[in-house]
């Protein structure tokens, strides 16, 4: 009778919170009692809004009628308080009154929109990625969602894989304490808190390997590779609290990620103990079709929940089988119950049960969008994205006092693309192209002259000759150039990933002027543009930086944010040479082996050395790196080894630097990458001043996995080095771990 009551018509809600002493998991459990095959199974599967101007979806739509069924436990891609209210509205008049859960791609923004992920990593600064997910959150929040589908933890080292660009690059120690940040950002003080979104940690697993870059394709991997190299980001988000997982469409050593067993229920749920919930990717289930893995949806849907798969995204698979599948003893109940209690814990933590509208609200929806706050933050964090490529000349930072700028090429005044993939069309009131943040950088007193040169994607050169006589009459030519915002993204691999068209000759063009130019590349992923890196003194690499795009390249070239981005990617010389990343291993010939004579592992046509390693990034000003000093040279067991040194700026101008700590395990039973990355320090310094920086190195970073797969240290020599760049090492020493 107290079940009856409690989940009667009309208190449901009242009820739950009068019982609010009543611990999550016998809430669920009494619900979870309450509920039919048929509507634990409509916990299980998720929509998408069918995004008419109308609304988001039809009225008498079956969509709508499976939703006043319970058969509809989320929707994706609803947004805004009105539109989420209403169909929360109508999950209210299903007969145990669940609310949904309002799912969004809320990738790097949501009104405002920030750098795309993988130009924020470049910031090396986890203060402000947190900063720019929590910002995100709360505007999504205030508009209805409860939900991200981020972060995308993919570790990735094909430029090629149009999805780089919504990762943290290719560094798992760097991409690990990215996805905690974002994470946090996401999640706030916890699920309770109405400015908190559930994180989403994507796509599990090793997405970011598919096979020669191209987007959804298999992937074969070692076990170790895996566990080394891909699985930890997943593990940081988990650490970190994210409420929910994605898994993936590829398939991962001839198992398609969603059914696959070894992944979702024997790392994640099992040896990590996650008690959140996984939701496929895209009809990844329906993708096991294709994949050969499945014969039909009947047996899709059997292989998913029973590989840990517990939400249904899209496929139908679920909601069309997985009652027939329990009744043909294929599947046990205890299966679907399982499931369903993830999500329900997700509902009730997220306080739908105490208020279904508590996220949908227009008042503060207008309220918190948009704000002056966020556009700071998104300013900041823009600048602080932008990489210093190359220097030569000192013609960075520009003078204020320049009497005329041309600024030519079809980025500059493209407010378009600075968006980037994964953000719509209604998030952007107005985006601030290169164009207009020079104009409010330097008002009226300097003559800004403007010709586009050439599209993105064009095969001619016709306005070559009005970019050249533009230029020509201008102090200083800014080029900006790169991809559009929808050339990297999902379905957006390259094979060759070069400039496209005729940009580079453009560029050559304008360079044969003889006048100070600089070159701003704008891009979803590293580019490969070798004339331009042997040719133009002065490059900066934007990255596709959002709303606030063109305040933030402007206080750059300015001189009112001196940069400090360091890559998170290597940028090859050429596509051949790819995946071409900083912690490769050495071969038995490596280039230094006088054994080998001409024999290296080498090409014969270009060096091995990639264009800009990972760590890359220079300054306006210059930083000097000494005393470097150990607290010992030996250690065994937990003990440690302070490492420390004295970084100092040694040019003319305030600055950040990222001092970065990588280690080598020179001989173990399995071999070990030439570096990896351990630590890193971002510091700021005044012109002149010099601080002593420290890093603790222990036991834990000398791991790895053994012959028998276990996380170990062995005894021996181990080397570090320390310096602003994987290839720029300037201190470096040994130490002995004893036992
Ligand atoms: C992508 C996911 C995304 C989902 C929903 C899929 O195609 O792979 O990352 O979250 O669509 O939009």
């Amino acid at each position: 009778a107290a079940c009856l009551l409690f989940f009667g018509a009309s208190s449901m809600f009242a009820q739950t919170s009068l019982k609010a002493n009543v611990s999550l998991e016998q809430k669920v459990n009494r619900l979870l009692a309450q509920m039919t095959l048929e509507e634990k199974v409509g916990q299980l599967n998720q929509y998408t809004s069918d995004r008419l101007a109308t609304g988001p979806i039809a009225p008498n739509s079956n969509k709508l009628n499976e939703i006043k069924q319970g058969k509809v436990g989320s929707m994706l891609n609803v947004r805004g308080a009105k539109d989420t209210r209403m169909l929360q509205e109508a999950a209210l008049q299903s007969r145990l009154k669940i609310p949904m859960l309002f799912g969004l791609d809320v990738i790097h923004g949501y009104r405002v929109t920030f750098p795309i992920p993988l130009a924020e990593a470049a910031s090396w600064d986890l203060d402000a990625i947190e900063l720019s997910a929590r910002i995100a959150a709360k505007e999504a929040a205030a508009a209805g969602i409860h939900w991200t589908f981020a972060p995308m933890v993919d570790i990735g080292r094909d430029p090629r894989w149009g999805r780089v660009m919504e990762g943290a690059g290719e560094d798992t120690y760097l991409g690990s304490l990215i996805a905690k940040a974002r994470v946090h950002g996401f999640q706030g003080k916890g699920l309770g808190d109405t400015s908190a979104v559930m994180a989403c940690a994507k796509h599990f697993a090793a997405y970011g390997a598919a096979l020669a870059g191209r987007d959804y394709n298999s992937v074969d991997m070692s076990d170790r590779m895996l566990w080394e190299v891909y699985l930890p980001p997943f593990k940081a988000a988990v650490d970190a609290g994210a409420a929910t997982f994605m898994n993936s469409f590829n398939e991962l050593n001839g198992i398609p990620a969603t059914g696959n067993s070894f992944l979702q229920r024997h790392i994640l749920k099992g040896k990590w103990k996650y008690n959140g919930f996984v939701v496929s990717d895209w009809n990844s289930i329906g993708e096991m079709i294709p994949h050969g893995f499945a014969k039909d949806n009947y047996e899709a849907a059997q292989y998913a929940i029973t590989a840990g798969s517990d939400m249904d995204m899209e496929s139908r698979s679920y909601i069309n089988n997985l009652v027939k599948l329990v009744k043909d003893k294929k599947v046990p109940e205890s299966l679907i119950d399982d499931a369903v209690r993830r999500i329900l814990r997700k509902k009730f933590e997220m306080g739908l049960f105490d208020d279904p509208f508590r996220f949908c609200n227009e008042e503060r929806e207008n309220a918190v969008l948009n704000s002056v706050e966020h556009h700071k933050a998104a300013r900041d964090v823009s600048a602080k994205s932008i990489v210093l490529l190359k220097n030569e000349n000192n013609l960075l930072p520009l003078s204020k006092q320049v009497k005329s700028v041309a600024l030519i090429g079809p980025l500059a005044k493209s407010e378009v693309d600075m968006k980037g993939f994964w953000s719509v069309e209604w998030q952007h009131d107005h985006l601030v192209s290169l164009y207009e943040g020079v104009q409010s950088k330097l008002g009226d007193q300097v003559q800004l002259l403007y010709a586009k040169g050439c599209e993105i994607k064009d095969s001619v050169q016709t306005g070559f000759a009005e970019a050249v006589a533009t230029a020509q009459k201008a102090d200083v030519v800014i080029v900006a150039v790169g991809e559009a915002f929808n050339m990297s993204g999902e379905a957006k691999s390259r094979a060759n990933i070069g400039l496209p068209g005729v940009q580079e000759e453009l560029i050559k063009a304008l360079y044969n002027t003889g006048k100070p130019i600089v070159v701003l590349v704008m891009a979803g992923r590293p580019l490969i543009f070798n004339w331009t890196a042997d040719h133009v003194p002065s490059i900066l690499y934007t990255w596709w930086l959002g709303s606030e795009a063109g305040h933030a390249m402007a206080d750059v070239l300015f001189g009112d944010y001196n940069p400090s981005g360091k890559l998170p990617m290597t940028f090859p010389r050429s596509e051949g040479q790819i995946p071409v990343f900083y912690n490769y291993k050495n071969t038995g010939r490596p280039l230094v082996n006088e054994r080998a004579g001409n024999y290296r592992s080498a090409y014969l046509d270009m060096p091995n050395s990639p264009r800009y390693a990972f760590g890359y990034g220079l300054s306006y000003t210059t930083f000097s790196y000494n005393d470097l000093k150990l607290s010992k040279s030996t250690i065994k067991g937990n003990e440690i080894i302070d490492v420390s040194f004295t970084l100092s700026n040694t040019g003319k101008y305030a600055g950040a630097e990222v001092a970065q700590l990588y280690l080598h395990d020179q001989v173990a039973s399995v071999t070990r990458p030439v570096k990896e990355l351990k630590g890193f320090e971002k510091v700021f310094l005044q012109p002149g001043e010099s601080k002593v920086v420290h890093f603790t190195i222990d036991r834990e970073m000398l791991c790895f996995y053994n012959q028998q797969m276990k996380w170990t240290a062995e005894p021996g020599s181990f080397k570090f080095m320390i310096g602003g760049a994987s290839d720029n090492i300037k201190l470096e020493s040994k130490f002995e771990l004893t036992q």
